[in-house]
């Protein structure tokens, strides 16, 4: 059984009082709450461990590498790839950066790069800035009207019309929570060995995205959004192809010789880990994989489904209110509106009852002209949350679409 008690206390901050009220955070989307066994484990670093890594002969120095290499390999283990196959980056953004930056050599002018009209601007503007660089053309797969998601067979079709040379295609979208169907679209890319890069911030907490069945050529994510550390993610990529990109950042750490007249650069992933990497946080980043793992997977789906549909249900009833985007593939993440008013005013009204939203665009500006709107108020949930802060959401969110009627 799925014991949501016993995973509340897990989390300090849930216990919280934000103005006057218990917390309710449903802004995880933006980044994911940490159990104590994440933030135990920075602090037992600094306390016990602290030290440089790859570096010391030192016992401390020895336990620090230890343990940094130990959560690249249970990172490894659970996305079901090998160790190797993994970078460690600052974040997804910074890994969608070294993938535009060292993607460049295989595009010619008039290649075309294909994207989704759901991306973050983290999958947007790296690779607009590597088309101005080599004459390269960004397309982009449209919204469907209607479904308000990427239609496999407009996705297919534009994959035979352009050909495309790089599709960089979020798993999950941000801001409107659709689960993309980039299992088939990455099988079907395959037809023009087109590369494959999948941007996984959003579902690598609620998916548990699985390499081997997914077959793209690169994965990134970043650990906050999955119970870990801050300034911490990660790149995923088939060896072959990781290992034939050219290094992103010089420096220390990434080398396996230095002479004046020249650098021999260290094998994937070290070639990638410039400089002194965020050792406290890829440690504490393997006790959050520790702790997902602890979860039966199956169980916390079937319960942040509960969730989800409950959440929608109790929206559609209210008045006024239109939701976003793919309510039945999605991960746990509704977007809305009410009538005309600012998401802006709702959420800075459903902050005085401690409920944490996230309201604009989401950092997906193209996304929401293609909605024809300017910004939603966004709920994103995670397996922590409940159906009773549902309820008091509700109640709270009524109260204060009243008060702008
Ligand atoms: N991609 C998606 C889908 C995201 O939701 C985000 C962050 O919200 C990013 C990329 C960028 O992640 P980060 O800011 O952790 O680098």
């Amino acid at each position: 059984m799925f014991d949501i008690d016993n995973i509340r206390n897990d989390f300090p901050i849930l216990k919280q009082i934000v103005n006057e009220k218990p917390l309710i955070y449903f802004d995880s989307g933006a980044t994911s709450q940490k159990p104590q066994v994440v933030i135990d484990s920075l602090k037992h670093f600094y306390t016990n461990s602290n030290s440089n890594v790859h570096r010391g002969i030192h016992t401390l120095g020895d336990r620090a590498t230890i343990a940094y290499e130990n959560s690249r390999n249970k990172l490894a283990n659970f996305i079901n790839a090998q160790a190797k196959e993994i970078v460690w980056t600052k974040g997804a953004t910074e890994s969608l950066n070294l993938l535009a930056h060292g993607l460049s050599n295989i595009l010619k002018p008039g290649d075309v790069i294909l994207i989704s009209a759901l991306e973050h601007h983290a999958n947007i503007v790296p690779w607009q800035q590597l088309c101005a660089n080599t004459g390269a053309i960004l397309k982009v797969i449209p919204l469907d009207e209607s479904s308000q998601a990427i239609e496999l067979n407009t996705a297919q079709q534009l994959i035979d019309l352009h050909k495309p040379k790089i599709l960089s295609i979020s798993h999950a979208s941000n801001a409107l929570g659709n689960i993309q169907p980039i299992t088939d679209i990455i099988k079907y890319s395959k037809k023009y060995k087109t590369v494959t890069v999948i941007d996984g911030a959003q579902a690598f907490m609620h998916l548990r995205p699985d390499m081997i069945t997914l077959d793209c050529d690169f994965y990134v994510f970043s650990a906050h959004k999955a119970l870990g550390p801050t300034g911490l993610g990660g790149l995923y990529g088939k060896y072959e192809q990781l290992n034939a990109l050219p290094v992103y950042q010089t420096g220390g750490e990434m080398i396996k010789s230095v002479s004046f007249e020249e650098t021999v650069f260290a094998q994937a992933p070290g070639k990638f880990e410039a400089g002194t990497p965020n050792i406290s946080g890829v440690i504490a980043f393997g006790c959050a994989i520790d702790y997902m793992n602890k979860i039966d997977f199956s169980e916390q789906k079937a319960y942040e489904n509960e969730l989800f549909v409950y959440l929608q249900q109790q929206l559609e009833n209210i008045s006024g209110i239109e939701l976003y985007g793919d309510l039945v593939q999605n991960i746990g993440t509704i977007s809305f509106n009410y009538k005309k008013e600012h998401p802006f005013d709702i959420a800075t009204l459903l902050d005085q009852y401690g409920i944490a939203v996230r309201v604009g665009s989401h950092c997906t500006q193209p996304l929401m002209k293609s909605l024809n709107i300017d910004g939603t108020v966004r709920i994103s949930l995670a397996f922590y949350n409940t159906k009773n802060e549902i309820q008091q959401f509700i109640t709270h969110l009524k109260q204060c679409l009243s008060l702008l009627d």
